[in-house]
């Protein structure tokens, strides 16, 4: 419908929502480019992350790793149970952001491939293997193997304390807000909360000392012993969904009881205050006053 001249699935088209595919969209519906925007990834990047850039690496996105219609990475999550349930199987946008990790209907952890053949879900590629076919399998089918998504075991992860579990799934689940909250604080918006929680992840899996924060994070929550990072110093977008939700709610733990406890595992970690906003380029005013006060802890 957009016509042939312009490709659609040999790019991110989603996040890049090009001006000329909104433009017929708004002529095909109805609907003004402008509104059709605010249901893009686009919009939702700009909304996680201040510094966002439709061409280079983004904050809390999943990347697709594009190569003509292929996906070389597994960027787009899933739950099988959302495709199970749906009457007709449907992506959710939100499903892209990286931090996003927990259905937030069924409360299972999402999958990012086939667990049979390893294949991303590359859910628009239903026609493969037979050029002609224009109806395409339902999209809860995967496109190497052709097992049925839906049937797949889920898996469910049990945060030590109902606090931690509250206040993680309050934030995963507030991707469409200008603002979010965290014990009885208010961060509007919402990107005040994303950049702290983003740098302490850093921390926390850094490949420097600063990584023993990881370890006393993790001592504290499951003292009788706990999974450690797959690598140190990774990028979060590209970790798997498990290490995605454990990061960031061990993120959140430590932002939580706001500043003791973020004090204490500093100051027990032995972490150097450089650490604290090192490669921030924005800290927001509420972080900066806490990161000032740590030559006194
Ligand atoms: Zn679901
Ligand atoms: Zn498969």
């Amino acid at each position: 419908m957009s016509g042939n001249q312009h490709t659609v699935w040999n790019r991110d088209v989603d996040r890049m929502a090009p001006p000329h595919l909104l433009k017929t969209l708004q002529e095909l519906t109805g609907v003004d480019a402008a509104t059709i925007r605010t249901f893009t990834l686009a919009h939702l990047a700009e909304q996680v992350d201040v510094d966002h850039h439709p061409n280079g690496s983004a904050t809390w996105l999943l990347p697709l790793g594009v190569w003509h219609r292929k996906r070389l990475r597994h960027g787009v999550q899933f739950c099988p149970m959302c495709l199970g349930m749906d009457k007709r199987p449907y992506v959710r946008r939100s499903w892209r952001l990286a931090y996003y990790t927990e259905c937030e209907h069924h409360r299972v952890l999402m999958m990012d491939r086939c667990p049979s053949c390893g294949e991303a879900f590359n859910y628009f590629r239903g026609e493969l293997g037979d050029r002609n076919q224009i109806e395409a399998a339902g999209l809860n089918f995967c496109v190497g193997c052709g097992l049925d998504l839906w049937q797949t075991a889920q898996e469910r992860f049990a945060w030590p304390d109902w606090q931690l579990t509250v206040a993680t799934r309050t934030l995963q689940f507030m991707n469409d807000f200008g603002w979010a909250t965290l014990d009885n604080r208010n961060f509007t918006p919402a990107h005040e909360l994303l950049l702290v929680i983003r740098q302490v992840i850093r921390v926390l899996s850094s490949g420097s000392r600063a990584g023993q924060l990881y370890d006393a994070v993790a001592q504290s929550l499951w003292p009788e012993g706990y999974d450690v990072l797959s690598n140190r110093g990774g990028q979060y977008e590209r970790r798997t969904v498990i290490e995605r939700h454990r990061l960031f709610g061990m993120a959140v733990w430590l932002l939580m009881d706001w500043p003791g406890r973020f004090e204490r595992a500093f100051r027990y970690a032995h972490i150097h205050r450089n650490s604290l906003t090192k490669d921030m380029k924005v800290v927001p005013a509420w972080y900066a006053e806490q990161c000032a006060k740590a030559w006194e802890w």
